[in-house]
């Protein structure tokens, strides 16, 4: 989730620089008995791999795609500098496992600008009109906080009706910036018992490139998607490169991954973990990625813009990355799906009308190189991030619970407090993989909660400071 909270939105804002890729080498094929095998190299899967080596146990990590990451990835070719396919944010740095580790390989982390701005038409929102912002967003969060507390409906339900000319823009924060999906689809307790974001940060480097760093030792079997888990005997994991057996497994593949039925098993797991994969689907949550010469814009280093919307097409601009001319007009919810759904030239002639809307269509002729991202697309993942269907914030427990004492979900979908995202992905493969090396015997304590129910929910508690 990348609900952003209790920033002050401004007029104007602060600056930096990047490089460096993410791509891992393909480990040598192979196939044998183990401790542990792990699918998927994302943030979980390397989380879990490190637990596991750090313990001394033997485990094997496979990946269906030909470089690690997952939805956390960078790459250099397309803009010549660092270009986050997936995810960007160091949401919640103070909380955020990945802050805690040693950096290596010159990766450095730097706070995010702390406010953000909104377009009004061509203009910038003035104090008075960020206030009222604010305010319909403090209202907003506040009704499906109390609507959570009630029952679980969705937070389109909770709504107050008087949220006036800025529902759409509280709409598009709340739901398809924050969550992935439109707010009718988002479980009004998932979002209220996500963490609050009082601050963020970013690696210069890009947050694929601290990942890889991170996996650095680890030897990941690229290209080699498992088809097929097997628990009737031990763990059996079919992939297309051979069979690996194990005593457990950590899985982590995408919630939709799973629904899809990508991965047969056997026997089949249970209605309650089916239904928990379904209902935890993921959104849709795109980059329309730019290279802006010449500031158009106007934004400082890291400028995240909204607009004052008037419905549901609309986007978010992450402006300048790290100092560069890399500029990410964000698309997400229903609209997003929809439009990633017409193709990457369908993309970015959004982006370039959507802005030139916002900033005079002289703007046009500054955008140099441009990519789209269209992670529904991607067969590995199928999606952005997990929001709960509402009434079903408890399936995230659901998946907590292991597979015949063999099989062990992992991944962001497989937190309660920080779903739908890297620091929470993390977090869960941790704890998977401290369940697994208690389960053979390898004692470890359950991890301490990432998110202690004082530091949740604090976002709009007290006033934001507000500067024009
Ligand atoms: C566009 C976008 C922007 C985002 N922005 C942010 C952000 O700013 N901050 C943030 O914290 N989070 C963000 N997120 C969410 C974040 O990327 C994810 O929560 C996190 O990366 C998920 O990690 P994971 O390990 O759970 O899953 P994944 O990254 O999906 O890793 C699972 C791995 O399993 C592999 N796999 C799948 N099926 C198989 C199989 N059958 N066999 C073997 N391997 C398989 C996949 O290829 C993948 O590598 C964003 C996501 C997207 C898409």
């Amino acid at each position: 989730m990348k609900r952003p909270s209790r920033r002050s939105f401004l007029a104007s804002s602060a600056a930096a620089l990047a490089a460096g890729p993410a791509i891992a080498k393909p480990a040598p094929a192979a196939t044998a008995a183990t401790d542990v095998v792990i699918v998927g190299a994302g943030a979980a899967g390397i989380a879990a791999a490190r637990r596991i080596a750090a313990a001394g146990r033997k485990f094997i990590v496979i990946e269906a795609e030909n470089h690690i990451g997952g939805r956390c990835i960078t790459e250099t070719r397309t803009f010549g500098v660092a270009y986050d396919r997936g995810a960007h944010w160091i949401h919640t740095p103070e909380i955020n496992p990945l802050t805690k580790m040693p950096l290596r390989g010159g990766i450095s982390i730097y706070a995010a600008p702390p406010n953000q701005k909104v377009r009004i038409g061509r203009r910038n929102a003035r104090a008075g009109e960020l206030e009222d912002f604010l305010a319909a967003q403090v209202k907003a969060d506040r009704a499906i906080a109390e609507a959570a507390r009630k029952g679980d409906g969705s937070c389109a339900q909770a709504l107050p009706g008087d949220l006036g000319d800025w529902q759409p823009a509280v709409d598009f924060l709340l739901g398809p910036f924050s969550c992935g999906k439109d707010l009718s689809q988002v479980s009004a307790a998932d979002f209220t018992k996500s963490a609050e974001r009082n601050a963020d940060a970013f690696c210069r480097q890009g947050l694929g490139a601290l990942i890889a760093s991170l996996a650095a030792g680890i030897a990941v079997k690229l290209s080699t998607p498992a088809v097929a888990i097997d628990t009737r005997r031990n763990v059996t994991v079919e992939t297309p490169r051979g069979a690996i057996t194990a005593h457990a497994a950590i899985v982590t593949a995408s919630t939709n991954v799973i629904a899809s039925g990508a991965i047969k098993f056997t026997p089949q797991p249970s209605n309650r973990h089916l239904d928990a994969f379904a209902k935890l689907s993921l959104g849709s949550y795109d980059h329309i990625a730019l290279e802006l010469a010449g500031n158009p814009l106007g934004a400082e280093s890291d400028d995240l813009i909204f607009e004052k919307a008037a419905g549901a097409r609309t986007a978010a601009i992450l402006a300048n990355v790290s100092g560069t001319q890399l500029c990410l007009v964000e698309v997400a919810g229903g609209f997003g799906r929809d439009l990633a759904a017409h193709g990457e030239a369908a993309m970015v002639d959004f982006a370039a009308d959507w802005l030139a809307g916002l900033y005079g269509t002289d703007m046009k002729k500054a955008i140099k190189r441009s990519h789209a991202t269209r992670w529904n697309d991607e067969p590995y993942v199928r999606g952005a991030f997990s929001a709960a269907a509402p009434g079903w914030q408890g399936a995230r427990r659901i998946l907590m619970e292991p597979i015949r004492n063999a099989v062990w979900f992992a991944g962001e979908a497989v937190h309660e407090t920080l779903w739908g995202t890297v620091g929470g992905a993390w977090a869960s493969g941790e704890r998977a993989a401290d369940a697994v090396l208690r389960r053979l015997g390898t004692a470890r304590e359950p991890p301490t909660l990432l998110v202690e129910p004082h530091q949740r929910r604090r976002l709009h508690a007290a006033p934001n400071t507000l500067r024009e």
